[in-house]
């Protein structure tokens, strides 16, 4: 059998840098010890840097999905009004989740690709001058684009209303200063930006959030983010935590801390720079009227089968993008430039994609892309 070697360019889960793969083999401590406690008390500090925020940030064994329950189950009440942009298919779990703790729904539709503009908040807000809340995307992963969340929060600010941004893949990857921008609450996962394994999401609520957690009347235990301040006062948590998890968060921050938030930002920007040109120059079409740096999202091209674009880079070059997800399936392909990544990731994904673009007879020149992202990538913005 040929060797294949694998790369993962998806947007969650992404890459694991070594030190903080091995630090999940660590041996287990146990968690309600000062050692573990000192733990605790390094990753509260690192978080609240990732995050940009003076608020502490809340972490719970989940995936990302598991503190957008608790966002809205701690922030809204039955039959309260949410405002939410609906821009793609994470934009359309908000709507879920709130049906399905009983709140009043609003959505902003919105095509998917483009992002939600402040206007449009802000006639939803003029509609509805009771919400609650207004629920969004710093990144919607589905569509590779990412919301302007200052301009946002500008509007929302004008209102009673909260501002809650679901941060899951923008976080690290995009400029976010939440408290500045009048982020209420704001939340991530493991899987992305935080170059951990998933299965731990975080949180973090401002003072106008906390204010509306005391009053909630949503059922809730497990994600009473109560709960988790009481304990993290006493650098503890809850519940068992995910002490390997811990262990790993406890290095990738330091990962993070070295490198600096503004230099993960100019990285992420500059490898999205150089995928968006690779794709210019295979003739290919971006799908976001507003690309983030989290991932490059790429219409497929007439005459090319997007499933199967997908499935031949990853089960025959050994390369994992994301194809589109449930309508989008095959009308994109999403190129991933997320977290534990550097230059020769993206020429490693270009090169793989001309690969994949030529066995389906597209018209292109076979190093079109890895030129373009080289004139990007030879210069280093870091140095
Ligand atoms: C990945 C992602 C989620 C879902 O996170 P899970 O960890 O799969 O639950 C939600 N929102 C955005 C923007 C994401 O990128």
């Amino acid at each position: 059998m040929k060797l294949k070697k694998n790369y993962l360019l998806s947007p969650g889960p992404t890459p694991v840098p070594p030190e903080v793969a091995s630090a999940g083999a660590w041996p287990l401590i146990h968690h309600r010890t000062p050692q573990f406690q000192n733990i605790i008390k390094e990753v509260a500090q690192g978080l609240k840097y990732l995050f940009q925020t003076q608020h502490p940030v809340y972490f719970a064994a989940c995936s990302g999905t598991g503190v957008m329950e608790a966002a809205v189950t701690n922030l809204m009440s039955p039959g309260e009004v949410m405002i939410v942009a609906e821009g793609g298919k994470f934009g359309e779990r908000w709507s879920k989740i709130g049906a399905a703790f009983g709140c009043q729904v609003v959505p902003i539709k919105i095509e998917y690709g483009r992002g939600v503009t402040p206007e449009q908040v802000e006639a939803a807000l003029k509609k509805n001058p009771g919400a609650k809340a207004v629920f969004t995307q710093l990144s919607e992963t589905s569509t590779g684009c990412v919301f302007d969340i200052e301009a946002i929060g500008k509007v929302v600010a004008k209102t009673p209303a909260l501002f809650v941004v679901d941060g899951i893949s923008g976080l690290g990857a995009e400029v976010c200063y939440p408290d500045r921008w009048g982020v209420d609450c704001v939340l991530t996962g493991s899987q992305k930006g935080v170059m951990l394994p998933p299965g731990l999401g975080f949180i973090s609520l401002s003072s106008k959030g906390w204010a509306a957690c005391e009053k909630s009347k949503s059922p809730r235990f497990y994600f009473d983010l109560r709960a988790y301040k009481k304990a993290l006062d006493k650098n503890d948590t809850p519940y068992t935590p995910a002490i390997s998890l811990l262990f790993q968060l406890a290095e990738a921050l330091k990962i993070i801390q070295k490198e600096t938030i503004e230099g993960m930002w100019a990285r992420h920007a500059w490898l999205g720079e150089a995928t968006r040109s690779a794709v210019k120059a295979l003739h290919l079409e971006l799908f976001a009227e507003r690309p983030g740096n989290v991932l490059t999202s790429v219409k497929t091209p007439a005459g090319v089968d997007g499933e199967k674009l997908v499935k031949e880079m990853r089960d025959d070059l050994g390369v994992t993008i994301a194809g589109g997800q449930e309508e989008m399936k095959g009308k994109v392909f999403r190129i991933a430039h997320l977290g534990y990544m550097d230059r020769f990731d993206i020429l490693i994904a270009i090169g793989a994609l001309e690969t994949a673009l030529k066995r389906q007879n597209f018209a292109m020149k076979l190093g079109a892309g890895v030129a373009a992202a080289q004139e990007i990538l030879w210069q280093d913005p870091q140095r």
